[in-house]
């Protein structure tokens, strides 16, 4: 069977590749609307860019009245800057959300309706050029070709996808993730390792996106406590810009499965940001997932060196799974009810959470066949 595996245009890295913008928007267009967050703003990362749009006579507009994950509402006011302001081309640089928002306005700025209209579809017509910069380390945001928009009156949280949602141009600069705070660091590096676990036990894995995968997962139990312990590490900031990139690109083409089907809703219902709800998920999907894919699970265990030859493939699975539970404790994941969730109000939205975690595709990409009844014994199991 044909395989696909599909990419940014051009992926920069390195150490102050942000200076270098300007080398990779040549003939982008006359004005970019650049979507940002506030703090990436403060921190002066933004005026990098403006500084050298404004020496190739190139002029912008900026969206950064945000907070949060995106919703379908920032999408429209976005678009009405995009349009307003004339703009020709966009540019993304923050935390997942400023990319997911560049990319929903590219889709809506090529298509007529909602965007809940493109549930499930290939959204196609976008001819806009996308500049996708991350601060942090973990979505992968700018090597996908997702947008994951929280509908604001369904209360469903929207995966988009569509090839032509792809950034044209990933800069990847470890140096804007430096100061990241542990927290962030934290979420966004599990949001990371669950991509590439995802990745490497979907149902849809490739040879390509093993190699990504596998890779990921070493750099980030290798180098995420450091970079959580020590947010100026730079060795270790940059080996997690990298493997956010390599699960980015693994995900994208061999697609996430049961964590991020049953997180999403969580995030739209309770708030809770994305990292940390897959996290949360992690030990429970994984040891669902682990019966229909021990020898993927030792394989993991095997490649970040926690199990050896001689284990067995079943000892090797267990081990991969109680080094998952260890990295999330080191990064002191909450509970839901740690984070403040109330058993009964997350009770009550089993049925809805269960449903929408089926619609959104993700998890019939587990290895191990499952229903809707499954994933709401698997809520359950989570608060308990
Ligand atoms: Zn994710």
């Amino acid at each position: 069977m044909a395989k696909e595996f599909i990419a940014p245009g051009k992926i920069v890295t390195g150490k102050g590749s942000l200076k270098e913008v300007a080398k990779y928007i040549e003939g982008f267009g006359k004005k970019a609307l650049i979507v940002c967050d506030q703090i990436t703003e403060k921190l002066g990362k933004v005026k990098i860019i403006t500084d050298a749009l404004s020496k190739k006579d190139i002029s912008f507009a900026i969206y950064d009245d945000f907070l949060g994950e995106p919703t379908n509402v920032m999408i429209a006011d976005a678009l009405s800057i995009y349009r307003k302001e004339n703009c020709d081309f966009l540019i993304g640089i923050g935390g997942g959300s400023a990319l997911d928002i560049m990319k929903a306005v590219a889709a809506m700025d090529a298509n007529e309706g909602k965007l809940s209209d493109y549930m499930g579809k290939e959204i196609t017509g976008i001819k806009t050029k996308m500049v996708a910069i991350p601060t942090t380390a973990g979505t992968g945001s700018e090597a996908t070709q997702f947008t994951i928009v929280s509908d604001v009156d369904t209360g469903v949280k929207m995966l988009l996808k569509g090839a032509q949602l792809m950034p044209d141009v990933a800069i990847i600069d470890p140096e804007l993730t430096m100061t990241l705070p542990p927290k962030m660091t934290a979420s966004t590096g599990l949001d990371a390792l669950t991509h590439a676990v995802e990745a490497y036990t979907s149902r849809k894995a490739q040879p390509l996106t093993d190699t990504l995968a596998i890779s990921a997962i070493k750099r980030i139990f290798n180098y995420l406590p450091l970079a959580f312990h020590d947010e100026g590490s730079d060795v270790a900031r940059t080996q997690m810009s990298i493997a956010a990139l390599e699960a980015g690109m693994a995900f994208n083409n061999s697609s996430v499965t049961l964590v991020h089907g049953m997180s999403r809703p969580i995030g739209a219902l309770f708030h809770v940001p994305h990292g940390i709800s897959n996290a949360m998920l992690l030990s429970v999907c994984l040891e669902y997932a682990k019966e229909g894919a021990k020898e993927r699970f030792a394989d993991m265990a095997r490649a970040i060196g926690a199990a050896n030859d001689s284990d067995s493939v079943e000892v090797a699975a267990d081990i991969f799974m109680s080094q998952i539970k260890k990295i999330c404790h080191v990064c002191q994941i909450p509970t839901l009810a740690g984070y403040g969730i109330e058993k009964e109000a997350f009770f009550a939205q089993i049925d809805k959470m269960a449903e929408d975690a089926m619609i959104s595709g993700s998890p019939s990409n587990t290895v191990r066949e499952l229903d809707v009844e499954v994933i709401k014994e698997l809520y359950r199991k989570l608060y308990d």
